[in-house]
């Protein structure tokens, strides 16, 4: 039989928060090997040039934004970044709406002009009366009613977690916003940006940031770790995973990517519905809620990465349910499912060398930024923990 390499730190994932905690162990004089079951770094956060040379996200559209100046000036050491103001539409009825709902969207609905005060009356009217939001769909009607919850929000939600809104934390729904003025920016953090030359090109500098870090692509924890001894594993993968799902799989949400090319010729065609030479649709994404479309968003990235290039490609994503073969891109907020984590929680925190942490590590629906700050707190702990113990491998 080979022997085991020694390592101090196991690192399972090459995603944020993989590489992260890497990067920082690594640079205070830890030795880290990180694995991946796939060919490559940066998780679902990766992004690629396909054929026509337009740079996309294959794992679904990731728009960096935070409102934390310690995870932008972590990450800024890695890249320069490319502002953005998110835009996304919604398309229902034959028409484009501005999205999320606000003033905008209200004239819409209404095919006239009109003002602030004249909405807030209208959602007076309309808001169902919930002090304290328990799920998804009271969260969305405790602010704008049935009306635009219908039309907006439960066919989509139904469609993207084959839940209803009311089997799911108020959370889920609870981070779009409504507002009351114009701002029809998706996103409401302080900081938004995409790295300047992509995600791959971050993860590689902070790959190449990293001394004494090993990196395996391709190779699955359960073959993998009997190559490695090491004094403290960090976990990204699944959590139910980790322990065979030993009681019971939780459940997450998985998705179908279908991407197609337009020449510039196309895209000329294409004008006025795309708004703007060179772009197929209105906005960098256009969300789809009514059911009879079976896809939920389609999403044009380079509005986002603001790449110059003729042609175009436009990615349509399908929910799934999850199941072997495919990713498990979504945990699943609901009170079962928080329940049936905490019992794995209550095993990890009896573990003495291993960290569960991540989107996947910990089932939260966690955004990039979060991950991160999860990643360097981790890091730090294990740090101190680790710097005053002795007999550190070589
Ligand atoms: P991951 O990126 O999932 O990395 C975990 C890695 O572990 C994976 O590469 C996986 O292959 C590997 N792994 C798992 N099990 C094993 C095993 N047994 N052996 C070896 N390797 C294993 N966040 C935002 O901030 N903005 C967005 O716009 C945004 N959009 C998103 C859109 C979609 C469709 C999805 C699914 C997520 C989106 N996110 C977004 C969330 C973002 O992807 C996550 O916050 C982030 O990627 C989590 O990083 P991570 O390292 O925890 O997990
Ligand atoms: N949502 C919706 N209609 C929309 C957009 C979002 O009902 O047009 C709900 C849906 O349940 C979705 C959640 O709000 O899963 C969060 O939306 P977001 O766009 O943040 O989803 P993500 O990018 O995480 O897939």
């Amino acid at each position: 039989m080979a022997t085991s390499q020694k390592v101090d730190f196991f690192i399972v994932g090459a995603g944020f928060s993989g590489l992260v905690a890497a990067e920082r162990l690594t640079q205070a004089g830890f030795s880290c090997v990180v694995i991946d079951k796939r060919e490559h770094i940066g998780g679902n956060a990766y992004d690629c040039y396909d054929e026509a040379g337009v740079l996309i996200h294959p794992y679904g559209p990731h728009y960096f934004r935070t409102n934390s100046a310690r995870i932008v000036d972590y990450l800024s050491q890695f890249t320069e970044w490319h502002p953005v103001s998110y835009q996304v539409k919604s398309f229902t009825q034959d028409r484009y709406w501005s999205f999320p709902i606000n003033l905008n969207t209200f004239e819409e609905w209404l095919g006239r002009e009109s003002n602030e005060l004249e909405w807030q009356d209208y959602l007076d009217a309309q808001k169902v009366p919930i002090e304290h939001p328990q799920n998804s769909e009271e969260v969305i009607i405790s602010q704008v009613g049935w009306d635009l919850y219908r039309t907006f929000f439960e066919p989509y939600t139904l469609k993207q977690w084959k839940r209803h809104p009311r089997e799911l934390q108020a959370s889920v729904c609870g981070r779009i916003p409504i507002r009351l003025n114009r701002d029809d920016r998706y996103l409401t953090d302080t900081f938004q940006a995409m790295p300047a030359k992509g995600y791959t090109a971050l993860f590689e500098n902070i790959v190449a940031h990293s001394p004494n870090l090993q990196l395996r692509l391709g190779v699955d924890y359960a073959e993998e770790k009997q190559h490695w001894d090491y004094r403290h594993l960090i976990f990204t993968g699944p959590i139910d995973a980790y322990y065979d799902h030993c009681y019971g799989s939780l459940p997450y949400r998985s998705l179908r990517f279908e991407h197609e090319t337009y020449s510039g010729e196309e895209l000329a065609a294409r004008l006025p519905i795309s708004e703007k030479a060179g772009y197929w649709q209105p906005a960098m994404q256009v969300n789809y809620p009514d059911l009879e479309v079976p896809f939920t968003r389609t999403v044009e990235i380079k509005h986002a990465t603001g790449q110059q290039i003729d042609v175009t490609t436009i990615v349509r994503e399908f929910p799934e349910d999850w199941g072997p073969g495919k990713e498990p891109f979504y945990p699943v907020p609901t009170d079962a499912t928080s329940e049936l984590y905490s019992r794995y929680k209550r095993l990890a925190e009896q573990e003495t060398n291993v960290s569960f942490i991540g989107r996947l590590g910990t089932y939260r629906y966690y955004n990039m930024d979060q991950v991160t700050g999860m990643a360097l707190n981790e890091a730090e702990k294990l740090t101190q923990r680790y710097q005053s113990t002795p007999e550190l491998s070589p």
